[in-house]
């Protein structure tokens, strides 16, 4: 079952200016359900201008993006996303549990079960001790697993994350990729990941979406099976 669609997707920025710049194009490939897919390639190669058009943060020029069978027009309800910068995804004069709970309430979730939630997703992440915390006073992994939890909370059907562990250090990257891979086990979520890093991809993704710079400026997606079930 697919659940995400990209036909022939390009971007332009500043389209019909001289300082138009085509980021991507041509790409094309789709995720299914539960599966983990990485998109990897140079900086530069319109990685994240591909997950802001996926996202519905950015509209593309042409082609289309489809999510669970509708085109997209904004962002979907049932997507959760995370960032590379942890430090301003979160809100430092809420606690953490706030910071959480802030797109349940965005979705209407009634306060009761709001509490319950959040105390799930910060558990799901290792963190159920640090609700009533600010940020500030948590690791830089630490904060990444609470912008984790708060994309969880509300159980999207897809995740997003640009670059998500790039941002701390090698022995956290290590701890929050096995964390993402046990949350993935146990939602069963379907997990779309941008970097930089083919050794994160391989080790990550079952499948592995390269956009490949090139001097044309015609980005080429391969997709290279690694068969093996996780
Ligand atoms: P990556 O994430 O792989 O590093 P980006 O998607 O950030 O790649 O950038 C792809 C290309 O699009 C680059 O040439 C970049 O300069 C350009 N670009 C990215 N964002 C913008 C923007 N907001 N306006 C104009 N050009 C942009
Ligand atoms: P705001 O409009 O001020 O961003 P929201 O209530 O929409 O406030 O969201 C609160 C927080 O939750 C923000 O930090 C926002 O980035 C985050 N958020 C909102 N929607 C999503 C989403 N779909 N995925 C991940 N984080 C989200």
């Amino acid at each position: 079952e697919v659940v995400l669609a990209v036909e022939d997707l390009r971007k332009i920025y500043n389209e019909g200016t001289d300082q138009a710049n085509m980021a991507i194009d041509r790409v094309s490939f789709s995720v299914d359900k539960g599966e983990f897919v990485c998109i990897v390639g140079p900086s530069g190669a319109g990685k994240t201008t591909l997950l802001r058009c996926i996202s519905g943060l950015a509209a593309p020029s042409s082609g289309a993006v489809t999510f669970e069978g509708r085109l997209l027009t904004s962002v979907p309800e049932q997507l959760g996303l995370v960032f590379q910068d942890y430090s301003r995804s979160l809100y430092p004069w809420y606690t953490n549990g706030k910071n959480v709970a802030l797109p349940l309430a965005a979705r209407g979730v009634p306060k009761a079960e709001r509490a319950q939630r959040v105390s799930e997703a910060l558990a799901s992440v290792g963190l159920g001790h640090v609700e009533k915390k600010y940020p500030w006073e948590l690791s830089g992994g630490m904060q990444q697993r609470v912008a984790i939890a708060r994309a969880l909370s509300y159980r999207p059907e897809l995740l997003l994350m640009d670059e998500p562990f790039a941002s701390v250090d090698a022995q956290t990257r290590f701890d929050l990729e096995d964390l993402i891979l046990k949350v993935r086990r146990e939602l069963g979520i379907t997990v779309v990941l941008v970097t930089h890093d083919i050794d994160e991809a391989i080790y990550l993704g079952d499948r592995i979406v390269v956009l490949s710079k090139n001097p044309s400026v015609v980005k080429e997606v391969v997709e290279v099976s690694l068969g093996e079930e996780r």
